[in-house]
């Protein structure tokens, strides 16, 4: 009696299982990843037309061209992330605080670990997958990267550096410290040039005018800060707005902007391929990107930085069973590579809903909006096609261009306010975990 109970019960779930695709009629659209790609998928996809399930080991969407603003606390990290529930699953149980771990391309199947519970594995079918999983930040290989410098690609990210700042100016006013240790705790060092690295440098520059010198008056002269870049910073960037953010970093005191590479990191020190040694508290590495563990298990043609090379429609080429797309940081179309950027992702994201859903048929295609980047002390530089801008305007349009950018109306509203209590009352410089 017991053993016809489980077996009908078994029977049941499985059949149950498969009811859903046949009995509501939709296919089941699996998603991986919650990035600018995922989440723009998951936005637009027509959910009459798809059962609709996304896994990710994060469950919000992060706002990236304003996370470097929540280093230092002139926005707070709750204000530039979005839950993605917020997007309405049509069954609870849609959405999965979990990482993907492999694909059964064959069978159609994908293994997923719960991010909650390692070690809890589980399987699911999927009709169409879309691999939108991003990529980690690139070490080159360089010795002690991984376990020394911090990387910002995320809140919790985010969230260590600006416990560390707070940690070492706090460690740095405490009697009986060595001369030395003192100076180092206050060195900070940026490794790259791009956008991220010269942002964070720009809200660190704010930090320290406004803030540093609100509260720590006393050691607003001791902190300093090195940008280390081997090329060009913002390289990018058209060439005038390059100089002019060169010119302002370097106009600052307490700022040196080296030319160099780094060949090695260790606890308290950056050692540069130049010979010089840059004692500090702090290295934030924001190098270019590479591969995930995910991607790079994945036995799909790749390029030669180990991104999945789709055709133009992102299709994942040599897919024969015509179900596995990918898109964003974590692949390259073949013959058109396009830069690993927000705009892109969130287009293709777009693009990939409107294609599964029958209402696009023509290869992908992208028509940069432009770039802007924030240099500190209300200064911008914006590459807009024809339009090339620097200096307070172009601040102001970063400004503006992110807050109607951000997601909702919730962050919409969050976001000024933070930026004007900053304003006001200065960052918050509360140490807690
Ligand atoms: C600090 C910073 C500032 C930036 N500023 C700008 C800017 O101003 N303008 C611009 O255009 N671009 C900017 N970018 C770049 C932009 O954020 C990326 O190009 C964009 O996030 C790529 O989108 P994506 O969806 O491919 O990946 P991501 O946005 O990185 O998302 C990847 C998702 O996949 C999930 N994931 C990872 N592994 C797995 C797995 N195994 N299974 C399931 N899910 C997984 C992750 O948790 C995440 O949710 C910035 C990036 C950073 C880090």
């Amino acid at each position: 009696m017991i053993k016809f109970t489980r077996k009908c019960f078994h029977i049941k779930t499985s059949l149950f299982h498969r009811n859903l695709t046949t009995q509501t009629g939709r296919k089941k659209l699996v998603i991986l990843g919650t990035g600018w790609g995922g989440y723009s998928l998951l936005r637009n996809i027509d959910k009459k037309v798809f059962d609709v399930v996304v896994i990710s080991p994060r469950n919000y969407f992060l706002f990236t061209p304003l996370l470097a603003s929540t280093t230092v606390g002139t926005l707070e990290f709750r204000s530039i992330i979005e839950p993605v529930r917020n997007v309405r699953f049509r069954q609870t149980a849609d959405f999965h605080l979990s990482y993907a771990t492999k694909v059964d391309r064959d069978n159609k199947v994908l293994h997923c670990e719960s991010v909650l519970q390692p070690g809890l594995g589980y399987t699911l079918n999927y009709d169409k997958l879309v691999l939108a999983v991003g990529a980690r930040s690139n070490t080159f290989n360089v010795p002690g990267v991984e376990e020394h410098a911090f990387f910002l690609k995320d809140i919790p990210d985010a969230r260590k550096i600006r416990n560390r700042i707070i940690q070492n100016i706090e460690l740095s006013l405490h009697p009986g410290l060595d001369e030395n240790e003192r100076k180092r705790l206050l060195n900070f060092v940026i490794v790259g040039g791009g956008p991220t690295g010269v942002e964070f440098g720009a809200e660190l520059y704010d930090w320290i005018e406004q803030d540093v010198a609100r509260v720590y008056h006393q050691r607003k002269d001791q902190v300093h800060v090195t940008l280390v870049e081997s090329n060009q910073i913002l390289s990018s960037f058209d060439e005038r707005l390059r100089h002019f953010a060169e010119k302002k970093i370097k106009e600052r005191d307490r700022f040196k902007l080296v030319k160099s590479s780094v060949t090695r990191v260790t606890s308290d020190c950056v050692k540069l391929s130049n010979g010089e040694d840059l004692p500090c508290g702090l290295v934030v590495w924001s190098t270019g990107l590479s591969p995930t563990q995910f991607v790079k298990s994945l036995d799909v043609q790749k390029n030669k930085s180990g991104q999945i090379l789709t055709d133009k429609y992102l299709h994942v080429i040599g897919d024969t069973t015509d179900s596995v797309y990918a898109l964003g940081d974590c692949a390259d179309i073949k013959d058109n590579s396009l830069p690993c950027i927000a705009q892109v992702a969130e287009r293709q994201g777009e693009y990939v809903a409107n294609l599964l859903c029958g209402k696009a048929d023509k290869e992908f295609t992208f028509q940069s909006k432009g770039m802007l980047a924030y240099v500190g002390h209300y200064q911008g530089v914006s590459d807009i096609p024809n339009m090339k801008m620097q200096g307070i305007t172009s601040w102001f349009l970063w400004r503006s261009a992110y807050l109607t950018k951000l997601g909702s109306w919730r962050l919409r509203m969050q976001v000024p306010m933070d930026w004007t209590k900053a304003i006001l009352f200065g960052r918050d410089i509360s140490r807690f975990d």
